[in-house]
């Protein structure tokens, strides 16, 4: 018979339960025994959904309070010292990890935290030292939670993240230089430690996620295979089977590594990116390994088309036999919002098109049976090709005018009228600002006194006129704070958005948007990222009226602020019929118009921020990563070239691992560039010296993710090692990213240290 299985679930409830309750711990208002109930009823009705979906294999330890990866770090014991020596309790010393911990006489930071493959959700990177040690922690999360759903009558089947991929993803700490792939020897005997456990406890199969494969992987990496995957070997009935989970890509390129699999029970393969992986990888498989088909997307959130998983799976099972090919999502669901249900205003024709993750779960399970007995799910089969049609037949998804403005669009239009040191000259005058200029990323804390009244108008509860005014109140604010800061490019605060690229697509013809499809971006933070249906294009100015009124009230340059199309594309659930990089330009369009109205309304530097740019990345270096990077750039020219030379266009990224394709971000051509970099090594500047890039850069300067505020001394440190990579003329002092999940009080604090700094340095050059 052939078998249903689910990578994973999203952790955070039908209503963000998880998301509530971490920061009700977190602002003492319940206790910990609380939240660990919280966690518990998420992970039994997630078990559920599951269950009485009919899906044959549904994972356990895929729940995480913060994040799996940093779940790992704690079980493992290789949690840094300086959180360790704390004396926490185990909870507080993993949000330690997580969000940093100040309270009590306790200062520290949080671990660096990076997107986890291509996707938006983050995930903290593992910390090694030169001296690390691992061992088991007594009763370790993935052994406590496959008993609580045995308890609750489920089997479960555990997933971790394999041994390679937690070492190859995470990093040597401050001050250690140890390559973390040379630490598998101590690691592997942990994980066998941990695998017994789980096959005494009952555990029959564990999923064990290797997504590093998809990767170009270095031969040190390559190599760790074999020694892991022996081990596990070397342990027989002793530990549970293995299947090696693999996702967001193929892994053709990576086939020599599959030897070390010989003795796994079997592999899953992401056939929702590659399908034509399929083929080959049957080739690949033992005589009784078993294929997991991820044919069932974990990162969008269109109805699968079982027409075409069908296909898939019976190719399959001609070359495996029905007992070796499970049908699975593609990766995690952990990318997908909770339940298409919660909807109650998407249009109806709409409706039909979608499926969330507890939609899919179901779906994984309708395709088990429909390979073997369609005549048991004809009803389901006869449907889903119904809603798969009537999508593809819809007029929504076109739009002639759109296509006809594409048609048109010139290389020119892509280019600023003259090169930067004249450009820069004109702004320089324009906007008379001061050397190490200091400013901020755009939001400032959207508090709960925002929200309120944004839901209150949502529903109608006040007039426009009237939510207009308070939105004019929060903006005097911002203000008369940043008066007070003494900062030097000032920003509205963005109160009226409720996020970065929803704020856009609830303006754009050719989104619509969701009430309660909510996808965990990091921690507790989720985003509702809008679904691109149809071809876009922006009927009216979605942010003139905000920045104009900002402008006409403040006494410096007043920096508008866009979402670039690049991650106005990433950021948003993309259609699946209709290439990204057609999308992404009809998103320039529509921002190259704004950013024109913004600059006829007299607001003279406009950042357009394009975070996403780099997960967007295909994973691979060749030619689908130029290709990617051509059209990307080429979208950013597009919506911001449009301006006159005194206007200066920023551009905003949260990191600042530009190695790869620094020569892209340099072609952006953007006079200011805003990075994140607090957490990171200032030597990744370098690349900006080496490459003799010309224009201004403002590497951030403390972490906002944490509510720590950084001291004044630090800032100047870091200032300091930034002079080491950048002249002092180049150089702009911001924090890392937008202040929107910050308390004034932090804001306050960190940015009065921040603009000191500033002085500080403005003084001695
Ligand atoms: N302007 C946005 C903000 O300040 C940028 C956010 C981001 O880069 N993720 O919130
Ligand atoms: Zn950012």
């Amino acid at each position: 018979m052939v078998q249903s299985s689910v990578l994973g679930f999203p952790r955070m409830g039908v209503l963000r339960d998880l998301k509530k309750a971490n920061e009700a711990y977190w602002a003492d208002k319940i206790s910990q025994e609380d939240l660990l109930a919280e966690g518990k009823r998420l992970r039994l009705a997630h078990w559920k959904i599951q269950k009485d979906a009919g899906v044959d294999v549904i994972p356990s330890n895929d729940f995480a309070h913060y994040d799996h990866v940093l779940d790992h770090i704690q079980f493992f014991n290789a949690v840094p010292e300086r959180y360790t020596s704390q004396k926490l309790s185990p909870l507080d010393e993993y949000f330690a990890m997580g969000r940093g911990h100040q309270k009590g006489g306790v200062d520290v930071p949080a671990l660096e935290m990076v997107k986890w493959f291509d996707s938006n959700y983050h995930y903290v990177k593992p910390t090694l030292q030169d001296n690390q040690t691992f061992s088991l922690v007594k009763d370790p999360k993935p052994v406590r939670e496959f008993l609580e759903a045995k308890e609750a009558g489920i089997q479960t089947r555990p997933v971790l993240v394999g041994p390679v991929s937690f070492l190859a993803l995470g990093k040597a700490d401050r001050g250690s230089s140890v390559d973390p792939i040379t630490l598998l020897d101590k690691l592997v005997p942990v994980y066998v430690e941990l695998l017994k456990a789980l096959k005494a406890a009952g555990a029959e199969s564990v999923q064990i996620d290797e997504p590093v494969l998809v990767f170009d992987l270095r031969p040190e990496v390559k190599a760790a295979f074999k020694p892991a995957y022996e081990a596990f070997a070397a342990a027989g009935a002793e530990i549970p089977s293995l299947v090696v989970a693999t996702y967001f890509g193929d892994i053709v390129h990576n086939f020599d590594v599959l030897p070390a699999f010989s003795a796994v029970k079997g592999l899953h393969v992401d056939l929702v990116r590659n399908p034509e992986q399929l083929e080959p990888v049957l080739k690949q498989l033992g005589p009784t390994q078993i294929l997991s088909a991820g044919v069932v997307d974990g990162r969008n959130i269109w109805k699968n088309n079982f027409q075409k998983s069908l296909g898939l799976l019976q190719t399959a099972i001609k070359a495996l036999g029905e007992d070796r090919v499970i049908v699975a999502t593609s990766s995690s669901l952990l990318h997908t919002p909770h339940t298409l249900a919660s909807e109650k205003k998407l249009p109806t024709d709409v409706y039909e098109w979608f499926s969330f993750a507890s939609e899919k779960v179901k779906e994984v399970a309708i395709l088990a049976k429909a390979v073997t007995q369609p005549e048991a799910v004809k009803a389901e089969l006869e449907a889903n090709a119904a809603a798969i049609k009537a999508r593809a037949e819809s007029k929504r998804t076109n739009d002639p005018k759109v296509k006809e403005r594409q048609a048109a669009v010139t290389p020119e239009q892509h280019i600023r009228q003259t090169p930067f040191d004249s450009r820069y000259a004109q702004q320089k005058k324009h906007l008379s600002l001061p050397l190490f200029p200091t400013t901020t990323i755009g939001s400032f804390p959207q508090t709960n006194e925002i929200r309120v009244q944004r839901n209150k108008f949502t529903k109608g509860d006040i007039t426009e006129a009237e939510y207009d005014d308070f939105i004019k109140k929060e903006i005097d604010l911002a203000i008369s704070i940043q008066d007070e800061l003494d900062l030097d490019v000032y920003v509205h605060g963005e109160p009226e958005r409720n996020d970065m690229v929803q704020y856009f697509g609830e303006r754009l013809q050719g989104y619509v948007f969701t009430t309660h499809a909510w996808v965990q971006s990091y921690g507790s933070r989720c985003v509702r990222p809008p679904i691109i249906v149809g071809d876009i294009s922006r009927p009216a100015p979605m942010t003139v009226k905000e920045s104009k009124y900002a402008a006409s009230v403040s006494k410096k340059p007043m920096k508008g602020m866009l979402t670039g199309p690049v991650t106005c594309l990433r950021w948003s659930f993309p259609r699946d019929d209709v290439h990204q990089s057609v999308q992404c330009q009809q998103l320039a369009l529509a921002l190259r118009d704004e950013v024109v109205d913004l600059e006829a309304n007299g607001i003279f530097v406009i950042q357009v921020d394009e975070p996403a740019l780099r997960e967007g990345l295909p994973l691979r270096k060749g030619s689908e990563r130029d290709a990617y990077l051509e059209w990307a750039v080429n979208s950013f020219k597009l919506a911001t070239a449009g301006v006159q030379d005194s206007t200066q266009i920023h551009s905003h990224f949260c990191y600042s691992e530009f190695q790869d394709f620094f020569h892209a971000i340099a072609a952006l051509d953007a006079d200011v560039l805003s990075i994140e970099n607090s957490k990171s090594d200032a030597k990744l500047l370098k690349v900006f010296i080496d490459e003799e890039y010309p224009r201004h850069i403002g590497p951030g300067v403390y972490d906002i993710h944490s509510p720590r505020i950084p001291s004044e001394e630090e800032i100047k440190q870091r200032i300091e090692e930034m002079l080491e990579f950048l002249k002092p003329e180049q150089l702009w002092i911001n924090p890392d990213c937008g202040l929107k999940t910050r308390k004034w009080d932090e804001v306050k604090g960190a940015l009065t240290h921040m603009v000191n700094a500033a002085k500080y340095f403005r003084a001695k050059y």
